[in-house]
């Protein structure tokens, strides 16, 4: 959390593609701070603000206040007109029956805002699954156990249950070593006021938790000491200054083969690569991938709020790039050569390639 210069590579710090909401998730908002990217979900971001600030976060862009250098994406209406902006559009959409509440982080806002809320999103009749998501669960344990929000927990999770809406915690934990007692007295407590489970979406990073022993030692100590669900790792995103944590596609792939078989099958994370336009795919979907360039084509099966009238979304390759230090001497030299390309047109050019040399091979 801390950014310190000696951690980040010299040679490439930022991949060329790498953009400040490299998911787009702005670019899906359907009311402000609301996107939907999957047909049957969305993400609702009520505030911009965490206790703790990651390097790695997919939300750079609009976490966390401008900087001298950086000016960030703001939000422009007022908190109850976002809230009540996202609760047209989600009644007025019975498709969503998911909603993932965060920001930010939901322990940034004061309690009685964001049971207030909860308790809307409640009376939605499609909406049959919540998830709140906070990082502080980990980061700031003693929010979790206050006794005002401990109290307020159970009497969303009582309502949920009532109505038959699967209430759950995601958190955000990277190491085995901050699966610290009271990360584990916060997990419980949440579990006891009635929340249906606490659930774990880390980031996968180079020298965090890049190994099986280190993956594993902290699913462990999720699962039997804190009793939260080792869920998802995510790939890092190609967000700027993130190289030196990310891994290619290569190595999440040989790291989900390794610690299958360890961890009951419902705790053993699934490793995913966040494709940008696509979404959430399990490191195996990959379509095709180029290990030389580092580029992995990926396609998906269903259209995001942007695409309902583009007839090429289904059948479009979407690309995803591996950190260029970890490919071959050729690949490297590719991207120095054209590392001021734009994705697309990188894209075309490798997928030309790749059919001249299918030709060539032919013709040979
Ligand atoms: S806790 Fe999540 S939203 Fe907050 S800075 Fe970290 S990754 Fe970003």
């Amino acid at each position: 959390m801390l950014p310190v210069f000696s951690d980040r590579r010299v040679d490439w710090p930022s991949h060329p593609y790498s953009t400040r909401d490299s998911l787009h998730e702005h670019d899906m908002w359907v009311a402000e701070g609301l996107t939907h990217r999957y047909p049957t979900k969305v993400l609702a971001e009520l505030l911009s603000t965490c206790p703790q600030y990651c390097g790695h976060c997919t939300r750079m862009d609009l976490v966390g206040n401008s900087t001298p250098v950086i000016p960030k994406l703001k939000f422009d209406l007022k908190p109850v007109d976002r809230y009540d902006a996202m609760m047209a559009y989600l009644r007025a959409t019975p498709a969503v029956r998911d909603v993932v509440v965060s920001g930010g982080d939901v322990a940034n806002m004061p309690w009685k805002n964001l049971e207030a809320f909860l308790d809307r999103l409640l009376e939605i009749d499609n909406i049959r699954d919540i998830r709140l998501a906070t990082k502080a669960l980990m980061g700031l344990p003693q929010h979790w156990l206050a006794e005002d929000v401990v109290d307020g927990v159970g009497r969303v999770a009582a309502k949920a249950r009532e109505r038959g809406v699967s209430l759950a915690i995601h958190t955000h934990v990277n190491s085995a070593q901050s699966v610290t007692p009271a990360v584990a007295a916060a997990a419980r407590a949440m579990l006891d006021a009635g929340v249906r489970d606490v659930r774990n979406q880390g980031v996968l990073m180079r020298g965090i938790n890049d190994s099986v022993t280190q993956l594993l030692d902290l699913c462990f100590a999720l699962q039997d000491e804190a009793w939260i669900t080792p869920y998802y790792f995510y790939m890092c995103d190609m967000i700027p200054f993130a190289e030196h944590w990310r891994l290619s596609l290569a190595e999440a792939q040989r790291l989900q083969h390794d610690i299958m078989g360890y961890l009951p099958g419902f705790a053993t994370p699934r490793i995913l690569c966040d494709v940008p336009f696509v979404g959430k795919r399990w490191v195996h979907q990959v379509d095709t991938y180029d290990k030389e360039l580092g580029m992995s084509f990926w396609r998906k099966n269903y259209r995001t709020s942007i695409e309902a009238a583009d007839t090429e979304a289904l059948s479009r390759e979407f690309v995803y790039y591996d950190p260029i230090y970890t490919l071959p001497e050729s690949g490297q030299a590719w991207w120095r050569e054209h590392g001021e390309l734009d994705a697309a047109n990188a894209a075309a050019e490798v997928r030309a390639t790749a059919s001249r040399e299918a030709s060539i091979a032919q013709l040979v």
